[in-house]
Order: structure tokens, then C-alpha cells, then sequence
């Protein structure tokens, strides 16, 4: 799976994807995930990628050139499922799209900064609009970090006990059980007697009931 993420910011990604899972997964070849700098493909010796609202109002808006330049250069190298804007008025990213999206082959994601990105760049070349939640930040590319590590991490290969993302948290509509390690006994405060029993299914049994138990109490829309 490839992601094509468009940034005007692109030292922002640097890191995310340079540790842990996300790195794994690029050096195992199952995901390669490639930041394009807006301002290469900005017209001009000024480079600029933003310009003043028609109408006036507060904040600078991104213009269709630099964008539209990009995302034709990769359209001409390869075929897209999707090209994706951070939004914060995009539907929710939860672990169904994650899901949805990572059965897919290559992805682009554009990255917002000031007031936005002119419609027409929404209207003409982007086919889904996704949130990381009902807040406000500064930029598109913590927003897509968090999508890429949401959809990589469920990419068959990528975790090393692959049945490890299959319990997680709302995989199944449930919140995930609760984990303990060792010490058994920590002053006193002792990991339930279950956990040691040896007996698998019991322990199966047991988590299942703590998932529906801790979803009910937290997240009882999760169960409708
Ligand atoms: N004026 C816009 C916000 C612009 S914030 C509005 O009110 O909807 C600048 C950029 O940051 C956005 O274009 C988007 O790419 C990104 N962004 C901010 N918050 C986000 C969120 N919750 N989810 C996804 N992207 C977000």
C-alpha cells in the first residue's frame, strides 16, 4: 500500500512515520509512505501556495496551481483509490474507515494550513473528506499521521502477532479488555487470580466479558 501525502510543512511527518510499526512496515515493503513538498510544485520565483479570500474575511487560503500540479504528476504515474483531505468538517475517522482504507492499494492525502484549501481543489480532485475529531488544529499533518498509523497498523504483515489489531478496541464493536504484566503482586495490588490460571478459553471467556463489561460502562452507543 502506498500514501502520497502532500504537505506544505513536509519535516512535520519526518518522525511519525520514522519509528516503531510505521517504520517496520516501510522496511518490510508492505507500505511506503512518500510526503511531497506543495512548494516544489508552486508556481513562480515567490513559490507561494496561499493567497488573500475572495470576499474578504480573516486568514489566507491555499490556491488550486500547487496542488493541482501534484496531484496530476502522481495521477500520471499511478492509479489512485482515493484522494483524501484532512478536514475538520470530513466524516470522522473511526476504525471502520481504517478498515475500509486498508485493504486499498494507494492513497493520496492532502494537508490543509491557514483558512484551508479552496474548494474547487475539494470539488475537482478529492473523493473523501476525513476528521480526526471535533477539534480545531493548525495544519492537515498531524491528521494525517494519525490516519496512516490508524490504517497501516491493520495492513495484514504489519503487526508482528498479527491477531493483535483483531482485539484491539472497537475491532468488533467492543473496547478492548484490560492488560496486566508482571509483578503478579505489587504492593499488595494483585493482577486478577484468572490471568495466572493457565486455562486459555477461561481466560477468552474472561476478557470477552470484561470487553462487554468496560463497553457498556464507557461506550454503550458501541453496543446498539
Ligand atoms: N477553517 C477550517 C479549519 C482550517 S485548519 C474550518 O473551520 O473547517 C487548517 C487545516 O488543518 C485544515 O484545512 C485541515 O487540513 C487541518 N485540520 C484541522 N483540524 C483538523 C481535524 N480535526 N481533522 C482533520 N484535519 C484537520
Amino acid at each position: 500500500m502506498r500514501f502520497d501525502i502532500i504537505s506544505v510543512l513536509p519535516g512535520l511527518l519526518e518522525s511519525p512515520f520514522a519509528h516503531s510499526i510505521l517504520q517496520r512496515a516501510q522496511k518490510k515493503g508492505i507500505a511506503e509512505i512518500v510526503v511531497h513538498n506543495l512548494r516544489d510544485y508552486a508556481p513562480g520565483k515567490q513559490k507561494s501556495v496561499d493567497d488573500y479570500p475572495y470576499g474578504g474575511g480573516s486568514g489566507m487560503v491555499m490556491t488550486i496551481p500547487p496542488f493541482a500540479a501534484c496531484i496530476e504528476k502522481l495521477k500520471s504515474e499511478r492509479e489512485y483509490d482515493e484522494v483524501i483531505f484532512m478536514s475538520p468538517d470530513g466524516e470522522t475517522l473511526n476504525q471502520r474507515i481504517a478498515n475500509q482504507l486498508s485493504i486499498k492499494g494507494n492513497i493520496i492525502i492532502l494537508c490543509g494550513h491557514y483558512k484551508g484549501i479552496d474548494q474547487r481543489i475539494r470539488d475537482i480532485f478529492v473523493t473523501r473528506e476525513i476528521s480526526i475529531g471535533d477539534y480545531v488544529l493548525s495544519g492537515g499533518e498531524l491528521p494525517a499521521a494519525v490516519l496512516v498509523d490508524a490504517v497501516v497498523r491493520l495492513i495484514p504483515g504489519v503487526l508482528s502477532d498479527e491477531t493483535s489489531a483483531l482485539s484491539d478496541s472497537f475491532q468488533n464493536d467492543l473496547l478492548d479488555a484490560p492488560v496486566y504484566t508482571r509483578p503478579a503482586d505489587w504492593n499488595g495490588h494483585k493482577v486478577p487470580d484468572i490471568l495466572l490460571s493457565g486455562d486459555t478459553p477461561k481466560v477468552e471467556q474472561w476478557r470477552f466479558e470484561q470487553a462487554v463489561e468496560r463497553t457498556k460502562q464507557r461506550r454503550p452507543d458501541l453496543l446498539e
